[in-house]
């Protein structure tokens, strides 16, 4: 788990505004860390089947990160991806309510969540932020919603 703003600018408020205060420079630079931190859970991918490594960052309303990575294994049916491992490990922490998840692949066209991916996204996570992003620095933002249409969850039970 990382510090979610361990480098985040901030700006002091102009001189005379009562009270004095420091002011948060507000989503882009959270998502940098939150991409970051994707990128770099990607290198502990255990992908010696596919080659395939992705790493996703989940990030909760109370600030921390929870990362993952796609953990393959021989049957390759009981493989778990990224952002899964990283939304499972939050949960199991006793953290809930999240905010945003990155997910990070070495790939020109940007890598969505696969459809289970998308499913447990929505019933964890709700309508949150997608961030795709490569190793170029290529950046996409989409949302939850967006990648699941009409989707089920427990309100239909
Ligand atoms: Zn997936």
């Amino acid at each position: 788990m990382l510090d979610c703003h361990p480098e985040e600018p901030t700006v002091r408020a102009p001189k005379g505004s009562l009270p004095p205060f420091w002011v948060r420079i507000p989503r882009m630079s959270d998502d940098n860390g939150l991409i970051k931190a994707a990128k770099e859970a990607r290198e502990n991918a255990h992908a010696p089947i596919s080659n395939f490594r992705v790493g996703a960052a989940l990030r909760a309303k109370s600030g921390r990160i929870f990362t993952g990575c796609n953990v393959e294994n021989a049957t390759l049916g009981l493989t778990c991806c990224a952002e899964r491992v990283a939304i499972f490990k939050a949960i199991s922490e006793g953290e809930h309510g999240f905010d945003a998840i990155a997910v990070a692949a070495d790939t020109d066209t940007l890598t969505p969540p696969c459809g289970a991916c998308r499913q447990i996204i929505w019933e964890f996570c709700g309508d949150v932020p997608v961030i795709l992003t490569n190793l170029k620095g290529k950046v996409e933002r989409t949302s939850a919603g967006k990648l699941l249409p009409n989707a089920f969850d427990a309100s239909f039970l």
